[in-house]
């Protein structure tokens, strides 16, 4: 069984699917995880998001893979846990903007593919429904209005004791935004055969309860 979560950032991916991977039983993968995990290597190397070749080169030296401990995915990044490491602004930005790079795509969708090859998976990013897994059983396009994506990331924020600025995160997000549905390869959009879950006035059972109607009107589990 393969269920593919795509949309914008902010719009509960990680925390639906997580929660949907629990209650069915099955491997969640963050594949934003891998492309953050690169998006660190080309930091701490210096390496600028518009240097094509020194991105290249990167992709052949970062070797990223994925470690489940207790069911939590782990990013492996040249043998360090970078897990913690990887949910900065900085980082977020910069693995929007390497993402555009065709070489970094194809190496972290051929990791995705393997991952879920032999297994059950939930996996959620902005390219499974139309390139990762495009056979998957069920798809979900998952959205929200731009606010209220960026007051809950702001609140994430708080919640871990970081102050932000609410205006700066809403700009960052339509950026990001922007240049998700706007790149060449594998843009972010809805899948033609995706449903539309638009979680804006929705709390997370909610949300959970949609789409595990839509799971089971399409599988029966
Ligand atoms: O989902 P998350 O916010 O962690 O993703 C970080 C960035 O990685 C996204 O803004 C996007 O540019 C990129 N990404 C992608 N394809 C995916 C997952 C993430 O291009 N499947």
């Amino acid at each position: 069984m393969k269920i593919a979560i795509d949309g914008p950032a902010g719009a509960g991916k990680s925390t639906i699917a997580k929660r949907l991977a629990a209650e069915y039983g099955y491997i969640y993968v963050d594949t934003g995880a891998m492309y953050r995990a690169m998006a660190l290597y080309l930091i701490r190397c210096g390496i600028s998001a518009d240097d094509k070749p020194g991105i290249e080169k990167a992709c052949e030296d970062a070797d990223i893979s994925i470690k489940f401990i207790d069911g939590e995915q782990k990013v492996i990044l040249n043998g360090e846990d970078v897990n913690g490491l990887i949910r900065t602004q900085e980082v977020s930005n910069m693995a929007s903007a390497s993402s555009v790079n065709g070489k970094v795509r194809e190496k972290l969708v051929s990791l995705q593919q393997k991952l879920a090859s032999d297994t059950d998976v939930v996996m959620d990013g902005r390219d499974i429904g139309t390139k990762v897994l495009p056979d998957a059983d069920v798809k979900i396009y998952l959205t929200a209005s731009t606010a209220v994506r960026a007051k809950r990331r702001y609140d994430e924020l708080k919640q871990k004791g970081e102050t932000s600025d609410l205006a700066v995160i809403e700009r960052e997000i339509e950026e990001r935004d922007h240049r998700d549905m706007t790149r060449e390869i594998s843009p972010l959009k809805q899948a033609d055969d995706a449903v539309l879950v638009d979680t804006s006035d929705l709390g997370i059972e909610e949300v959970i309860k949609e789409i595990s109607k839509i799971i089971s009107g399409k599988t029966g589990a």
